[in-house]
């Protein structure tokens, strides 16, 4: 597939990436100062589906690949989205997808759990504030593998809040960093254990 991309001027956005960026350095204490992510302005529903190769839903609106990060234009949000567009929300969306960047880096792109790595996204880009708080968490964990599922931006993010507010950043780091020594679920609930020194199950989330 061929794409034809320019480069483009926006202040206010540029803002909200380099203030991100700090936020997320500090947290993930990478000290990423070179080769820092692009953002790609995607202009429609069709490109999406050009650039990830498959039919996606209205709600995909951003996504990241390597260290760049691609977002729908926020010019043509609430047309080829399903979402309406809030800056708010879309600086949001580009701290989510950057928190990303950071979190394939120190994992050594590590793809699963998805839950862990979603929730990550979320916590960091404070999109737990645009999410309804669930009573207690019941379904997170069985998101292990990427499909897709809209499900599962329903807990993770309030699940990877939980971990930092209560077991600490450096926990979290150390399981990102060991997160490819687990090959399947079972192999992770062990290296969560030995990390946390608790066993991945609802009832310790509460
Ligand atoms: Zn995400």
């Amino acid at each position: 597939m061929i794409f034809n991309i320019k480069s483009f001027n926006n202040k206010n956005l540029e803002k909200s990436f380099n203030n991100s960026m700090n936020e997320l350095d500090k947290f993930f204490k990478l000290g990423w100062n070179t080769n820092k992510p692009n953002i790609i302005l995607v202009e429609d529903r069709k490109t999406i589906d050009k650039l990830l190769q498959r039919k996606t839903q209205r709600w995909i609106v951003g996504w990241s690949r390597g260290n760049d990060i691609y977002l729908l234009n926020y010019k043509n949000y609430n047309k080829e989205s399903s979402n309406i567009y809030s800056e708010k929300e879309y600086f949001k969306l580009l701290k989510h997808e950057l928190a990303h960047c950071f979190s394939n880096i120190i994992s050594n792109y590590a793809s699963k759990p998805a839950w862990l790595l979603e929730g990550i996204s979320i916590y960091l880009s404070d999109q737990n504030k645009s999410r309804k708080r669930p009573k207690e968490l019941s379904n997170f964990i069985e998101f292990y593998e990427c499909n897709y599922d809209a499900n599962i931006y329903d807990e993770s993010g309030f699940a990877v809040e939980f971990l930092v507010k209560n077991h600490g950043i450096d926990k979290i780091i150390l399981l990102l960093k060991r997160l490819k020594e687990a090959k399947n679920k079972e192999e992770f609930k062990i290296l969560f254990r030995e990390i946390y020194g608790f066993k991945l199950i609802y009832d310790n989330f509460r």
